[in-house]
């Protein structure tokens, strides 16, 4: 009996299902490494004032979500709450970006903290696969982190993600269009909490889900109608190059980051099997970030994709994300001098490069070939004393029930011929 359960919000992964996870965060990885993206692993807390700073002191996350602790020593950690702020700081801190030519480019992938209020799909503990491409202006740069995305979910087979996409202007045009969303939000029915926002960060009130608010949007103010000709220009280089890479895409005026430092580009993938929870990702370009923290100005471009979520839109879409069986071949030793020589034999397929498995414990022989079967193992390898006096063993197709007697010597090629 167990005395302890995870804590609420958050969830162990085990096998079977654990093989499903790995298969989609590989998925979301692949295309990056392909395409020049570093590996980049940062420490699972930071000084609390990089989020606060990097994540912005009127965010949610901020705010509200964020687990934060004090050392004995006195200084304020916080577990990350995403990857972006932490992926910077580390490139500025490694000087990356005076090291070799610019983008910088990074992939992560790791797990994330935020005390929300758990239900399906989001957690307190969860998992993302991010990138930034750090130190270019560039509209293909854009578009190239939104193609790999769409790139990832379409490996995986699935067909319910949209795309939505906007651009939040710049330090040229912002400004003004800020000013005139405060006007038209000051004028406004909204709680005292939502009119403290629109001071600080009036672009995240249009992202207010509540309809009571939503209702009253009628008529807003779009930044579409203020864009400076620079991020006009910018934001069709970046539609076309979609277009022409086929991957399709919804515009929203509503679509919000809403943090000073973000510009231009933003995205957000959804799926319409999972509620109310149907981000599967979103990201976009952070002009304003490394300065915030400390750096040069480095113009960036990134985003997140949620690996919990994207498992639950698969399992929507009724599908099944490949997973490679976990053993291949599966040994069962009738005997003491049987255990000796198999285990051998396993050791050598292993170091060969075949995935396989051993009846360790001691077990029956009925025992023994039920595990087999339960392990996915396409094929069994059986020997008894008679079998190893006349130097085989026996090589079952678990599937067909076929079995035959394979000479101890030839075995491991046998199987590699079998298995590829
Ligand atoms: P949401 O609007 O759902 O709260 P977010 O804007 O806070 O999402 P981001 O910070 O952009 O999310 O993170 C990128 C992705 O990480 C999201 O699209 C989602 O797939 C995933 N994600 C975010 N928070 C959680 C969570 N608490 N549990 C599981 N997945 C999450
Ligand atoms: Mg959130």
């Amino acid at each position: 009996m167990s005395t302890f359960s995870a804590p609420k919000g958050t969830y162990d992964l085990l096998p079977p299902d654990s093989a499903a996870f790995l298969a989609v965060r590989e998925a979301l990885a692949a295309p990056l490494r392909r395409a020049g993206y570093g590996y980049a692993e940062t420490p699972g807390f930071e000084h609390t004032a990089l989020f606060a700073r990097g994540v912005g002191e009127s965010t949610d996350i901020v705010t509200k979500e964020m687990y934060t602790l004090t050392t004995k020593g006195g200084t304020s950690l916080a577990l990350r709450p995403e990857g972006t702020a932490s992926v910077l700081r580390a490139a500025l801190q490694a000087n990356l970006h005076r090291a070799g030519g610019l983008p910088v480019k990074l992939w992560y992938s790791g797990t994330y903290y935020r005390y929300e209020r758990p239900q399906a799909g989001r957690y307190r503990h969860f998992s993302q696969v991010g990138a930034e491409a750090i130190g270019a202006e560039d509209p293909a740069l854009d578009a190239e982190l939104i193609i790999l995305a769409a790139d990832a979910h379409r490996s995986l087979g699935l067909t319910g993600v949209r795309l939505l996409l906007n651009t939040l202007g710049d330090r040229a045009c912002r400004p003004a269009y800020r000013a005139a969303l405060q006007e038209f939000l000051r004028g406004l029915e909204l709680d005292e909490e939502t009119r403290t926002r629109i001071e600080v960060n009036p672009l995240r009130v249009l992202d207010d889900k509540r309809e009571s608010v939503r209702r009253q949007l009628e008529g807003v103010p779009l930044l579409r109608d203020h864009l400076c000709e620079a991020c006009k220009e910018y934001h069709e280089r970046v539609r076309e190059l979609l277009t022409a890479a086929g991957v399709a895409f919804t515009d929203d005026d509503r679509l919000v980051r809403g943090l000073d430092y973000y510009t231009r580009t933003t995205f957000e993938f959804v799926h319409d099997g999972l509620g109310a929870q149907s981000a599967v990702g979103g990201g976009g370009r952070y002009d304003g970030l490394s300065e915030l923290i400390g750096g040069p100005p480095l113009p960036s471009v990134g985003w997140a994709l949620g690996v919990d979520r994207t498992l639950l839109a698969l399992r929507a879409e009724g599908l099944a994300p490949a997973a490679p069986a976990a053993t291949d071949v599966y040994a069962v030793p009738l005997g003491e001098e049987a255990r000796r020589v198999l285990f051998a034999v396993v050791t050598g397929l292993r170091r060969a490069g075949v995935a396989a498995d051993f009846a360790f414990g001691g077990r029956g022989v009925k025992a023994a070939m039920r595990a087999a079967n339960r392990s996915g193992a396409r094929y069994a390898l059986v020997a008894g004393d008679r079998d190893l006096a006349e130097g085989v063993v026996q090589l079952k197709d678990l599937a067909s029930g076929e079995q035959r007697a394979v000479a101890l010597d030839a075995v491991e090629r046998e199987l590699s011929g079998l298995l590829t």
